[in-house]
């Protein structure tokens, strides 16, 4: 048996890509095309397939190395050297966004022959914003739709643990630290006292407004929910469990709901680490909203978004933060001169940032949760943390749904493949939503949604324009909504230099802008970046941009509206914003990058 490397495929226009799973060790018996490792772009996670059967025998890399098309990942004993033919879908690691053809996987459905207890035009498996929003618009555009959701509210991840409440409480540790900086100003509140079921009961108000709101306009538009857990017997029947009570405990009645079209919106969950304790003081993102009680000390695992967010609050109430992340930087994806304004002002929140660092084990103590730590900032000693919140990423679905049964592919993530209308390789079945890959967010789950109503509803209707439907966005936001709140779409600096791509800068700093100053908050900057190839003549459409500062989050939006335009500085600068507002920054920015700014001392020519 031949011992062969096997090697990065192509990775399209990435030159570097970070490991993020290795999914098999030494003497692992993998088949051909099985996943071997997980890497991630700031825009995508993808994984490598294996081209042969055969067993491991050494891996050549490690969690967070950054690796290039061509690198070696692993030596395998193949046990045919001739590579296995991957499905035309597989050959090479497509980004996990929508693929241009639906895949060509075809799999045996089961066959169910019984009789169904409700029938629909639509069946919505999955009740979050990709869920509700697909099964609304296809409800307003005369389908009959039912929605199948195991828990007792409408909204999914993002309104019950997701978005909505950390948001909620993000706002109120933002009054709390700006009641603070009021004490430059003259003005001194004092501490502020915290009661934490009160603060608790808030969010949930919060919560219930928005559900209560969602499962009101099902009821308007006779979309039927019907609860429980649903899963797939058959190309065109679910079968749902029902649930009761806050979870998902199952009461043993079935009901089969029998459907023309499906769309699978069953979304992701929290990555859990296995060498950490079952223990009440480590917790998910949703353990970490439910705000039991607020620690002294507190270990972020992972630094994206998610965990940074959720210290933030933590912090704020008054808890000392370490956070420990396998990569060289916090906040991947973003250009690092805007998370350097965000890390600069919250160095305060934190005790120990370990990057390029690796936690090994934790063990649950009467004292706390002790936790070994490995890589280049480990601390020396293990630590010993009040609250440990895994923030490793979020794992799709796929898996949990009998998916097989209706002959949907899904990938050994747990990931379901599909073209830009949204349909997977079984033609009446679509998917949206975090369960057809990253960037895991609400705002893209809820376009995809109506991109899979609008398609089915045209086929069933016979309405070409809507059957003709697909998701086309050239850009996603993506937002932290930190304090500074650091938000970017598009290209960055950083992709656009990887890329070779040219591009003129157009940077407004906020110590130039008269609101961030009046406001107190002028750490942040503007930034926009536009086309400066030859072939763009100097009038180069806008390719993407970042602002970090307070309502970052809120101006990003402008960007991309630019983008999808095909705007150029001109375009933006000449478009007159109001004075004195943070939005003006983009204006400004736009002139730096025209050359026509007066708010900036003069440019050198
Ligand atoms: P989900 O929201 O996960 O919904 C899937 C639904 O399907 C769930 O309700 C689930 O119960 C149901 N379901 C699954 N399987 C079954 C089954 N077999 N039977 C019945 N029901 C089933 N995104 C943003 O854009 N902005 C943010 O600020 C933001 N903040 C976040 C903060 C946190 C703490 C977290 C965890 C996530 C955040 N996200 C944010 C991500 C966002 O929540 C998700 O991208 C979004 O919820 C995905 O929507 P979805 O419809 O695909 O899936």
């Amino acid at each position: 048996m031949a011992v062969i490397d096997i090697h990065v495929p192509d990775i399209g226009d990435f030159q570097e890509v970070a490991v993020i799973e290795v999914l098999v060790k030494p003497g692992d018996t993998v088949r051909a095309e099985q996943s071997l490792v997980t890497v991630e772009s700031d825009k995508a996670s993808m994984e490598i397939p294996s081209s042969h059967a055969g067993v491991v025998k050494e891996l050549k890399v490690r969690l967070g190395d950054k690796v290039s098309e061509g690198a070696v990942l692993l030596t395998l004993e193949a046990s045919d050297a001739a590579p296995a033919p991957a499905p035309a879908s597989e050959q090479k690691p497509a980004p996990a966004q929508a693929a241009p053809a639906a895949p060509a996987i075809k799999m045996e459905a089961s066959s169910y022959g019984g009789t169904a207890d409700l029938d629909c035009d639509v069946l919505v498996l999955g009740g979050g914003p990709g869920g509700y929003s697909a099964a609304f618009r296809a409800a307003d555009l005369g389908l009959k739709v039912v929605i199948v959701e195991r828990y007792a509210t409408l909204g999914g991840v993002c309104l019950n643990v997701g978005c909505i409440p950390s948001k909620a409480l993000l706002h109120v540790a933002a009054v709390i630290d700006e009641a603070r900086h009021l004490a430059d100003a003259g003005v001194v509140f004092g501490d502020p006292s915290i009661d934490i079921a009160k603060l608790r009961a808030h969010k949930e108000k919060v919560v219930g407004k928005l559900t209560g709101g969602l499962a009101a306009m099902a009821k308007m538009r006779k979309v039927a929910v019907v609860r429980g857990h649903g899963g797939f017997i058959g190309a065109n029947h679910v079968e749902v469990e029902e649930t009761t009570g806050s979870g998902q405990e199952k009461t043993g009645t079935k009901k089969v709901v029998a459907f023309k079209r499906a769309v699978i919106a069953a979304g992701s969950q929290a990555v859990h680490l296995p060498f950490l304790p079952d223990d009440p003081r480590v917790v998910d993102s949703t353990g970490a909203l439910a705000l039991a009680e607020v620690p002294r000390r507190m270990l972020i695992l992972g630094g994206g978004i998610i965990g940074l967010e959720m210290g933030t609050v933590y912090s704020t109430l008054g808890a000392r933060l370490d956070v420990v992340e396998m990569l060289d930087g916090l906040m991947q994806g973003a250009d690092r001169d805007l998370v350097r304004v965000w890390q600069k002002m919250n160095a305060p929140r934190f005790d120990n940032i370990m990057l390029k660092t690796k936690t090994t084990s934790a063990v649950a103590m009467k004292e706390g949760i002790l936790v070994h730590f490995e890589g280049e900032q480990a601390p020396k000693e293990p630590q010993l943390y009040d609250l440990v919140l895994q923030a490793a990423g979020r794992t799709p679905n796929g898996r949990r749904i009998g998916a097989d049964r209706a002959g949907v592919a899904v990938t050994e993530r747990g990931f379901i493949d599909v073209d830009i209308q949204m349909r997977t390789n079984v033609p009446h079945i679509f998917a949206i939503g975090d369960v057809v890959g990253q960037p895991m967010l609400a705002h893209k789950a809820v376009h995809e949604g109506h991109v899979a109503a609008e398609v089915i509803a045209g086929e069933l209707t016979g309405d070409k324009a809507l059957a003709a439907s697909a998701f086309e966005a050239r850009v996603i936001p993506s937002v932290a909504y930190t304090d500074p709140e650091v938000a970017w779409v598009g290209l960055t600096e950083e992709q656009a230099k990887a890329q070779g791509i040219q591009v003129k800068k157009g940077l407004f700093p906020w110590s130039a802008s008269g609101r961030a100053i009046a406001n107190g908050r002028d750490e942040g900057f503007t930034k926009l970046l536009f086309d400066d190839s030859p072939e763009a003549h100097g009038h180069g459409r806008i390719l993407g941009g970042g602002i970090v500062g307070t309502h970052a989050g809120d101006m990003v939006g402008e960007i991309a509206l630019a983008i999808e335009m095909g705007a150029d500085a001109v375009d933006i600068g000449a478009t007159i914003h109001p004075h004195p507002t943070l939005g003006e920054s983009l204006g400004m920015a736009a002139e730096v990058a025209h050359g026509s700014c007066t708010d900036v001392p003069p440019q050198r020519k």
